[in-house]
């Protein structure tokens, strides 16, 4: 039998896997039409049709009402700027808790702390990774205004149950849709179902303009304050007549012609560019499904996958490999994977030492915030057993990666495991 990469044997995979995402002749005419323009960006702070951008982002903005049969869109720099324009739409503030998954890229909770209030972090679901309707209950109080839920991975959250939830207990939900573009619950696109979703178009993400994204709502308030926040609103809530101040102060969340024009472009490949993921990842299932100890993700009754990310779950006592060094293993024969996803974010410096403006403990130790929130280790016993124990991930389930690429990943998963006792005998 070959032997491990890792223990000097020759590695599965010696070729980089190609890089994401593809830009074709779609993306460089629609570029280079913005560039004979010479209208870089159309946004102007000042009352008028200026102050909605230019014609690309409107452009943008009408595909996503569109696909999502939704009434407004707003085209925002990044999916952060995003969050934070929802948060800060929702007259959240000094004093005020918002419950998010600790499992999920730091600005889901860092967009809380923008608008100077508490992220309170609620456990996620063994089966799924997404917030725990049950977690989320316990953790709220007098003081939470909203849910931010994440579609993690590409999967949506139990949306009927954190719906009801809000409900009861008159809470906003904010949807962090930045790794689900297209994924549905129960017949309904995420984004959709609570009062206001949020998509990115970073580098990474199934579709890109680099930097970039889009926040939905139904609600005419809210999407009316999103705007203010993105554009500068304290100069321009006086002249456009607007006589709410609360959270008006504008930031810089404007998307240029550039970004809006490459997102027109990629946005018409996007059911394409999923089914890609889809059919690569169920592939990955077939071949990885019968190996005793690696559970293939579930799928939520009445939901689709878009696999972001793939997240394979790794029984440690049943394959016979420490999940570490089963990954490391991995890696060293030239396939991309890591230990779980993201740190919890609680476990992140901010956190643990309570600091974040300044040095005086606000938001956390505000005279405003007289709660008492926990970021102690063991606080989501789920998404800490996930992370450093369950969990191995994948982010090479897309085009322009091929089945054959896939094929190496299988040769890999089988070779270390086949592997296991000379893996253990020489104490990797
Ligand atoms: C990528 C990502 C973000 C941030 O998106 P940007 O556009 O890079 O700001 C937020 N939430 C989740 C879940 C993400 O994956």
């Amino acid at each position: 039998m070959n032997k491990l990469a890792i223990l000097g044997g020759e590695k599965i995979r010696n070729r980089p896997f190609s890089s994401h995402p593809v830009l074709g002749k779609e993306e460089i005419k629609e570029v280079s039409d913005v560039l004979k323009s010479g209208l870089l960006s159309g946004f102007l702070a000042s009352p008028g049709a200026s102050f909605y951008g230019g014609p690309k982002v409107l452009e943008l903005e009408k595909l996503f009402k569109d696909y999502f049969k939704i009434k407004f869109a707003m085209a925002i720099n990044s999916a952060t700027a995003g969050l934070h324009a929802a948060v800060a739409a929702c007259g959240i503030g000094p004093g005020d808790e918002v419950i998010v998954t600790p499992y999920t890229m730091s600005a889901s909770a860092s967009a809380i702390l923008m608008s100077n209030a508490v992220p309170v972090f609620a456990d996620i679901e063994e089966d799924y990774f997404c917030l725990d309707p049950k977690s989320i209950e316990k953790a709220i109080t007098k003081k939470t205004k909203a849910i931010l839920v994440v579609h993690l991975f590409g999967m949506a959250a139990d949306m009927n149950k954190i719906m009801q939830i809000a409900k009861k207990h008159d809470l906003y939900v904010i949807e962090d849709c930045a790794q689900s573009p297209g994924a549905h619950y129960k017949g309904r696109l995420v984004g959709t179902i609570g009062d206001i979703g949020i998509f990115s178009f970073n580098q990474n993400k199934t579709i890109t303009t680099g930097e970039g994204g889009v926040v939905i709502t139904n609600n005419e308030k809210l999407a009316k304050r999103c705007q203010f926040i993105r554009n500068h609103g304290e100069v321009v809530i006086d002249p456009m007549g607007f006589d709410e101040v609360d959270n008006m102060l504008g930031w810089n969340y404007r998307m240029t012609e550039l970004e809006a024009a490459i997102g027109i472009a990629q946005f018409k490949k996007l059911g394409k560019l999923t089914k890609h993921r889809v059919e690569l990842a169920n592939y990955l299932f077939e071949k990885l499904g019968g190996i005793e100890g690696l559970a293939m993700p579930k799928i939520r009754k009445g939901c689709d996958h878009v696999y972001f990310v793939v997240a394979i779950r790794y029984n440690e006592n049943a394959v016979g490999i420490p999940r570490n060094t089963f990954v490391k293993a991995l890696q060293a024969e030239g396939i991309p994977t890591g230990n779980g996803y993201v740190r919890p974010i609680y476990l992140e410096p901010l956190y643990q030492k309570k600091t974040c403006y300044g040095k005086m403990g606000c938001p956390f130790t505000c005279a405003y915030y007289n709660g008492r929130v926990s970021y102690d280790k063991g606080l989501c016993p789920v998404t800490e057993r996930m992370h450093f124990k369950e969990l191995f991930t994948f982010n090479i389930c897309r085009y322009p990666i091929t089945f054959n690429d896939m094929k190496d990943v299988v040769k890999a998963v089988k070779k270390v495991i086949a592997n296991k006792s000379v893996l253990l005998s020489n104490n990797v």
